[in-house]
């Protein structure tokens, strides 16, 4: 293989995600077969894991990058000590990146880890070498963020948190317990290499394993599983194109905990302002991108140009009522934010969404029927 023009290797990276990996597994499984571990080793796996994972995704991602909600700063500290826990950089650093990664995403010379240039390079190849050496220091995508006085107090103390944190926690924890060797092993090498990794398929696997319920103009993925791994990350494809709502998992089926984290957290006065998109525009994206995938079956059958002219007036009609709705909404909000007495305004709104509601209800059922079996569309 030629690596001639490839940026030099990061051997401080390369050595640290190796070593971690064999301790998490060879030395864990080692020292299990010889001592043991005991329920409290699992336990404290389990929490540390959460701690780190949460961090990232309600603190790092949804709050610093996305700012998708206000956070009080007990929660920011939090946080901010969770995230050097977690050692994927500052929030800084990350939001940063993370933010290149939206605006360019699947572009291969600007997207830090994108997923076109294959799996490895976006699940961690990107940070095996000097690829971001050019943009390393460069922060003028988060000049909010250098107003935030605990993502600074983090950068600026990010290595001594981190190092506090990723020794300082397992090491008292095997204090307490009289095991320090096996602490130090499962919450320390194989907490942290589970966090890694998991927090890494969002990058790589959350980019080619999934369906694209909303928009297959990038990459991203809804997956149920990496859901479940990364405490509600999975839902890729509607994080990328409604990346400033609060929620990834917006059905109550899907496992979103750091959705029901922040809303806790909204109830408990430690959260405010979260944002939501409206589910207008949500059906929206969604109707368009299933008239996107069936495009190729309506123009295999006879008469196809006539049933597409057909489905296509009514996608038209269905689109410009769902954002005849949302319009609504929107003025019903507005109003209701107001101190005005518009209490009679409201409720007039209010009738007028329901009754298009219903109407929609009938709209989007016929639509429906017709793109699942576009021949009826011209019976
Ligand atoms: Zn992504
Ligand atoms: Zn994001």
């Amino acid at each position: 293989m030629n690596t001639a023009h490839k940026p030099s290797i990061i051997w401080l990276n390369v050595t640290f995600f190796l070593g971690t990996f064999i301790l998490a597994t060879v030395g864990v499984t080692w020292y299990g077969f010889i001592y043991g571990y005991t329920s409290a080793h699992w336990v404290w796996l389990l929490i540390a894991f959460m701690f780190c994972g949460m961090s990232i995704t309600a603190g790092y991602h949804r709050l610093w990058s996305h700012k998708t909600y206000e956070a009080h700063n007990f929660l920011k500290y939090l946080f901010a000590i969770g995230g050097a826990f977690a050692l994927q950089n500052s929030a800084l650093h990350w939001s940063s990146d993370h933010r290149v990664h939206h605006k360019h995403v699947d572009n291969n010379d600007k997207d830090p880890y994108s997923a076109k240039r294959g799996f490895w390079y976006s699940h961690i190849g990107w940070m095996l070498r000097e690829y971001q050496a050019a943009r390393y220091d460069d922060y003028r995508n988060c000049r909010d963020l250098q107003k935030d006085k605990v993502v600074m107090w983090q950068h600026k103390h990010y290595v001594t948190l981190a190092l506090v944190t990723n020794f300082g926690i397992p090491i008292l924890l095997g204090a307490i317990y009289s095991d320090i060797i096996g602490f130090v092993l499962v919450v320390g090498a194989l907490r942290l290499v589970l966090s890694h990794h998991t927090t890494f398929f969002i990058n790589s696997l959350a980019h080619v394993w999934g369906t694209q319920p909303y928009t297959s103009k990038n990459t991203a993925r809804d997956n149920g599983i990496l859901a479940f791994l990364t405490f509600g990350e999975g839902y890729h494809n509607f994080h990328h194109i409604f990346e400033h709502d609060y929620r990834n998992g917006i059905r109550w089926w899907q496992f979103d905990p750091t959705k029901w984290l922040i809303r806790s957290c909204s109830y408990l006065g430690l959260a405010k302002g979260l944002k939501r998109v409206s589910r207008y525009r949500i059906e929206k994206a969604r109707i368009l991108q299933t008239m996107q995938t069936a495009q190729g079956k309506i123009f295999q059958l006879p008469n196809a140009e006539q049933i597409h002219a057909v489905l296509e007036q009514e996608l038209q009609n269905l689109i410009a009522k769902l954002s005849e709705c949302d319009e609504l909404k929107t003025q019903l909000i507005k109003s209701a934010k107001s101190n005005v007495k518009e209490k009679y305004e409201q409720a007039l709104l209010r009738v007028k969404i329901e009754q298009l509601d219903l109407t929609l209800k009938e709209q989007r059922r016929r639509w429906y029927s017709m793109i699942n079996n576009p021949r009826i569309a011209i019976n």
